[in-house]
């Protein structure tokens, strides 16, 4: 993207209804919600609260939408992929309102929701647009006189929940396959997050996918819960927490055992080894815990640093977080917005205070800043134990643990005993130290020399339980498309 224009402060917020069937309406019982900017505390606007029924509504016209007669289901694949990229070229087009909208909502700067969050989006939207025509079946040489061959066909109506900390970019990574092997959708964006999903949907009209494809119910964990109840939704994609996760797989399995796949929590380990390049493993450990304030699902906030470096990582570690720039997320300057919420700041402002009672060293932060707003300075723990609390649970803000450690097969060990398994790195120059621990570590991926390198086009998910199946890349198909089989008797078989 060329370089970022003035953002729009305060941009008019256009669209707080339910969307179903490309129209815009008010939730079925009326109510709504505030949503809040986490900047000052205050409220933005209100939403329509969609309910349990206003799910039913959008399932509805999903299904209609999937019927086998419909214009979706009778359009060549090659057509879904030209209105993907209709709608990304519409992100483009409103890329400064989208990335201010998402720093209103969510508090990210700007910086990065223009930099990051909407090309990011775009080009899983163009990445899937690239697969509509392409994902294909095949034709099996089979016993007998038959000929035998498969189709990749959509799985019907796919429900859809995501959260806060990426609003805009998982909308994309959910919406873009799902459509590009051609289901219809109903999504439902976090509650605190709600603006940009919708505007998003608003897009998808002026796209031209046609009415009941796309439907986005903004509510709470009440109406995701009749999405991973619903008898008329036949997947589920749900990124969020763990323990949230959990409630998703038993309501598919109490249900129609509709499909599922699930993106959840991490604790994920960061291995600086002795021979690395410090500046960068101490630049990378800092873009892996702090980016997007510390609120990544593969946040890597597990550093483990190689004994012979250790004290001069750590000084420098310091020296990094105590230049980081916090305040005003519209300030081009500015690295760190404030967390979300209340919420978040009470928890993770908790775990600052465990880290500090079970003993380990606070080297820099610790702090909320200021009173307005949901701000946390920079933390850092060091000589931090492995069962330490802030060592085992996700704290899901700017708060890194770092800890020392002597040889290779101890450091693999500890970095794989958590339950999670999203994501991990190692920041070496040593091939065959590389080698072993890209193929030893228990996670989704594996980063060398880098962290957070997320592409449309690796697939990214998690071990363990950090998840179920994989978005992104030609895997991410998978969670969107159901294989059939069909088996043609020929009178004349030619092998
Ligand atoms: P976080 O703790 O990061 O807010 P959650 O897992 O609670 O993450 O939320 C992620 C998404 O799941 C949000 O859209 C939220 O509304 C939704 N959600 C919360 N509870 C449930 C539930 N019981 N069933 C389905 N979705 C839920």
């Amino acid at each position: 993207m060329s370089a970022a224009p003035k953002p729009i402060p305060q941009p008019e917020v256009k669209l707080t209804g339910v969307f179903i069937n490309n129209k815009w309406q008010e939730s079925s019982s009326g109510e709504t919600f505030e949503t809040i900017n986490p900047t000052t505390g205050q409220v933005i606007t209100r939403v329509a609260k969609g309910n349990a029924e206003d799910v039913n509504r959008a399932v509805d016209a999903a299904r209609a939408a999937f019927h086998r007669k419909s214009p979706w289901r009778t359009m060549d694949a090659s057509h879904r992929g030209r209105l993907l990229n209709r709608l990304a070229d519409l992100m483009e087009r409103d890329a400064n309102y989208i990335a201010s909208l998402e720093t209103l909502d969510n508090g990210k700067p700007f910086a990065m929701s223009y930099g990051v969050d909407v090309p990011y989006s775009v080009d899983v939207l163009r990445y899937y647009a690239g697969w509509a025509d392409k994902n294909h079946g095949k034709t099996i040489p089979v016993n007998g006189n038959f000929l035998g061959f498969t189709r990749h066909e959509a799985v019907g109506v796919c429900g859809q929940i995501i959260p806060w900390n990426f609003p805009l970019l998982m909308w994309a990574w959910k919406i873009g396959p799902a459509l590009a092997t051609g289901n219809t959708v109903v999504l439902k964006p976090a509650e605190q997050t709600p603006l940009t999903a919708l505007y998003a949907a608003e897009l998808c009209k002026e796209a031209g996918f046609p009415d009941g494809v796309v439907n986005i119910i903004p509510g709470f964990g009440d109406a995701g819960a009749a999405i991973a109840n619903h008898e008329g939704v036949d997947k589920v994609a749900f990124t969020g927490s763990t323990e949230v996760g959990k409630l998703i797989q038993q309501a598919a399995g109490k249900s129609n055992l509709k499909k599922v796949t699930l993106e959840l929590g991490g604790k994920s380990p960061n291995i600086i080894m002795d021979d690395c390049d410090l500046d960068l493993a101490v630049e990378g450990a800092h873009n892996g815990t702090f980016f997007n304030m510390g609120q990544c699902c593969c946040a890597g906030t597990r550093v483990f640093v190689h004994r012979n470096i250790y004290d001069k990582f750590i000084e420098k570690s310091v020296q990094r977080a105590l230049k980081r720039v916090i305040g005003n997320p519209f300030d081009m300057k500015t690295e760190q917005g404030p967390q979300i919420d209340q919420e978040q700041l009470d928890r993770i402002m908790g775990y600052i205070e465990v880290g500090k009672k079970e003993g380990a060293n606070l080297a820099v932060g610790g702090k909320r800043v200021g009173n307005k707003g949901y701000f946390v300075e920079p933390t850092i723990f060091t000589d931090v134990d492995d069962n330490m609390t802030i060592a085992r649970e996700e704290i899901f803000g700017p708060v890194q643990q770092i800890m020392k450690f002597d040889s290779l097969d101890e450091v693999i060990d500890r970095a794989n005993d958590s339950n999670y398994g999203l994501a991990a790195a190692v920041y070496s120059n040593n091939i065959n130290t590389i080698n072993t621990i890209t193929q030893a570590l228990q996670s989704g991926v594996v980063w060398v020399n880098t962290y957070n390198t997320i592409l449309p086009q690796t697939p990214f998910g998690g071990y363990k339980m950090s998840g179920i199946g994989r978005e992104l890349g030609e895997y991410g198909l998978e969670a969107y498309t159901q294989v059939k089989t069909s088996i043609i008797a020929v009178p004349h078989k030619m092998s």
